[in-house]
Formats: C-alpha cells, structure tokens, sequence
C-alpha cells in the first residue's frame, strides 16, 4: 500500500501563528501547564491534527490514548450535538438522566467479570482511581492501598500518592497520603522478574503494612506513562492470588489501556485474571471528560448513599459520546484493527531495532507499542536526549511523537486506530527518517 499525502506543511514548523499564540500562553496561563509540541490546535479529524499556520500532522499521540476513535469522529460529534441540545447538566445526583444508566449497563454487559456488576461515572482519570479506591476501602473496611513501582494513576492527592515518578510529578508536592505501599512492577526488560516481583510484595505483606489492612492492590495491565511496560501473564496471576489469599480487591488501571487500544475492550482481557474493579477515562468518550469505574456490585454498591459523587460526576455530553465510540468500535471493527497496526507496527520497529543500536527494546500490546532508546544495550543506560532529538526531527516532518517511561527514554504510539494503511506507512516513514537522522545504524 503506498503512503498517503496526509501530512501538509505549509510554514516551517512552528508557524507564525502558533508562536504569536505560545508567546500569549507565556503570559496569561500558569508555567507548569507545559506544552509538549510548539504548535497550537486548530482542528483535527481522524488521525491527523491542523495547527492555526493551517500545518497538518499525523497524530500518534491521540491526546495522550484519549481518541482510539479518532478526532472528531462524525457519529461522536453528533451524539455530543444532539445531547447538548437537549440539556448538557443537571447534576445526576439530583436530576438522573438515561444516558448515565444506559453507558453503564452497555460497559458492565462488557466488563469481564463474573456475576453481578456495576458502573459509576465520574470525570478524569484520577478520580476514578480515587473512587476505586473509596469503593475498595469501604466494601473491605481497610485503609491501605499497595500500588507498583513505574506506576501512574493521576496527579491528585491519593493518586498522586500512587503514582511512581518523581520528576516531574511528585517532587516538591508532598506530603502525600497515607498508607500507601510500594512494590516493584515485574518486567522483561529491565527487571525484575516475575519470581523476584511477587516474592517482594509477599514480603512487603510481611515487613511494610499487614495484609488484614490492605483494601486494594491498584495496577496498570501495562503500564502506560511508565513506558509501556506489559504485566507478564503470571505476575498479574500471581498479584490476583495473593488478593485472593488476602481478601484484597483487585483495581485494574485500564484508563491508558482501555476502550481497544491492545486489540480487546479491556487489556484484562488478554489475561487469564479477574480482576474486581476495573478504572476506565481517556478513550471512553474520545476526548470529552468522562471516567469510570467498574466492577463487582457488591464493593461497587458498599460506600454509603451519596458517599461518593460531584457536581459534574457523568456529565450527559460526554456519555452521549460514550455511547457512539463503544459503536463506533464494534462498527468499524476497531479491536481487530487495533491488533492489525499492532502487527504493522511491531514488524516495522523490529527491522528498527535490528538496525538502530541505541533501540533496547521494542515492546507493548495490540496497537499500544513502544521503543526503549539506551546508550548501549549493556548496561541500558536511558538515553532521553535521543527520544526527544527523534521527536523534533519527526514534528518538523509533520508527525506528533511522543516520550514515556521513568526515564523518558521511551517513545509510545497511541494513534487513532481508525488511522487508515496508507496513513500508517506514511507516518512511519517519517518516523524511520528521524531515526535515521539521530541514531547511529
Ligand atoms: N491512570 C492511568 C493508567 C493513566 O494513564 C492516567 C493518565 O495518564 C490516569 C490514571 C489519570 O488520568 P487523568 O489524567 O484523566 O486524571
């Protein structure tokens, strides 16, 4: 398949316009509201974005693994359209709404769990891990939470307090919650494995917190801003029995990995496990603030009424469109084609790192796929300055790379999965000749 003309460069890369606009940000908005790219939004459709100088890229980072459904997906903006209006706000709590009740029966008919289950919504990310945890905390009367090493779970205060990287992060925020522990998250790469991984947290179970007072073990089934990092298969089974050893439940962190991105609906799926709750944002509504949490009925039902909630909590917008990607997925057969650019890309990264010495792994699930960049594939050593060289080199060809990992020196795809062959082929072109600018072959 040839390579599509997708990307359309018509000043140098910032334009003009975006850097009369970045130069305003500077002034008026806050300096840790960072920005990745030098280029400002004006529009985007499908897998590519157009800034204000009218420069068109192609978008793998999907806004950080929010748009699996691509940018301005028609059916989306419609269903947001025609619910805004009709009313965008009542306060569910106050004034219910169908939208809310029909998201979470079609999520729990999906949600692979046995039995009884149950959806709350709620907005970002974050707080779905927050709420998991209240869930957890009052169906278990605990007060301790075990979270993983690599980790990443939100930037407020329990969830910052999950999260595991400093910089930019954590450093300087503190003090943070209580009674949260942490364990190393087993990995191929660079260790450790799976025996050594489970065998600390045992001990942590043992030197660090009783296990009659742990309500929740959170984890990623691959860890997202940690790199990519995929929970080898026995490690998730061996933390699932340990939960049940314990009568810990078990959240799943499926805010990065969800709604498709590996090739199934849950990234759980690919495992043999249960888990008990299950914390859904990002894709779930292609960009419109929504999360959730899902799972089992009788710790979703266990905090008292109104012991959980918000002002905003399922806005019926943002469900609306909630509704249209879970069809837009099984419409346009999404999983299977998250699975085909995951093959795609996979092969094409391989031939990479057979080439490239700085490239120490290539790795991921489906259509979330990655590459490690290291100094020397010895000693492993991170080599961030290179991800960021071959990010620059790609953005001024008109492709929106991103970094990840605890040491930053890991590039990941989350593009739109309703990207089309020719449009893949082109942005990794562009993507192999940053490579080949920056990488000794
Ligand atoms: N959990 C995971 C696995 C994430 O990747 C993120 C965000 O990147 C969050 C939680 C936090 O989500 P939000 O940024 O919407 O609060």
């Amino acid at each position: 398949m040839a390579a599509t003309r997708s990307i359309e460069l018509r000043t140098s890369v910032p334009g003009p316009r975006s850097q009369e606009i970045l130069a305003r940000k500077r002034e008026a908005v806050a300096v840790p509201l960072g920005a990745i790219f030098p280029i400002v939004a004006a529009e985007g459709h499908g897998a590519t974005l157009t800034d204000v100088d009218g420069n068109t890229f192609i978008d793998f980072t999907g806004g950080v693994g929010c748009l699996n459904v691509g940018h301005s997906h028609p059916r989306v903006v419609a269903a947001a359209r025609e619910q805004l209006e009709r009313f965008s706000h009542t306060d569910y709590t106050i004034v219910p709404y169908e939208p809310y009740v029909e998201l979470a029966e079609r999520l729990v008919q999906r949600t692979p769990i046995a039995g009884p289950k149950k959806a709350a919504f709620f907005n970002a990310g974050t707080e779905a891990v927050e709420n998991a945890v209240k869930f957890a905390r009052a169906y278990t009367k605990r007060p301790a939470v075990i979270a993983f090493e690599g980790g990443f779970h939100g930037r407020t205060l329990l969830s910052l307090s999950l999260t595991s990287k400093t910089h930019p992060y954590k450093a300087g925020l503190g003090p943070f919650a209580p009674e949260v522990y942490r364990v190393p998250f087993a990995q191929d790469y660079r260790g450790p494995d799976v025996r050594t991984a489970l065998a600390a947290l045992e001990r942590t179970l043992v030197t660090q917190v009783a296990a009659e007072t742990v309500a929740a073990i959170v984890i990623e089934p691959v860890q997202g801003e940690g790199g990519f990092v995929v929970a080898p298969p026995e490690f998730m089974s061996g933390v699932r029995r340990v939960c049940d050893d314990n009568g810990i439940v078990l959240v799943v962190d499926e805010v990065q990995t969800g709604f498709g991105r590996t090739g199934k609906l849950f990234a759980i799926e690919h495992y043999d496990v249960e888990p008990d709750l299950i914390t859904v944002a990002k894709s779930i509504a292609a960009g419109l603030p929504l999360s959730g949490v899902l799972g089992r009925a009788e710790i979703m039902d266990a905090p008292g009424l109104n012991a959980v909630g918000g002002t905003y909590v399922g806005n019926p917008v943002a469900q609306a469109a909630a509704i249209a990607v879970l069809e837009v997925i099984d419409d346009e057969g999404l999983l299977e084609r998250a699975a085909a650019i995951g093959e795609t890309m996979r092969t094409r990264m391989l031939e990479w790192q057979a080439r490239f010495a700085e490239i120490g792994d290539v790795r991921g699930l489906g259509a979330m796929l990655a590459i490690e960049l290291v100094h020397d594939r010895e000693s492993k050593d991170p080599a961030p300055e290179l991800v960021a060289a071959v990010c620059d080199e790609a953005l001024r060809d008109g492709l929106l790379l991103m970094s990840a990992g605890i040491y930053s020196n890991v590039i990941r795809v989350l593009v739109p999965l309703t990207i089309v062959d020719g449009e893949l082929d082109e942005a990794l072109e562009v993507w192999e000749r940053a490579l080949e600018r920056v990488l000794s072959a």
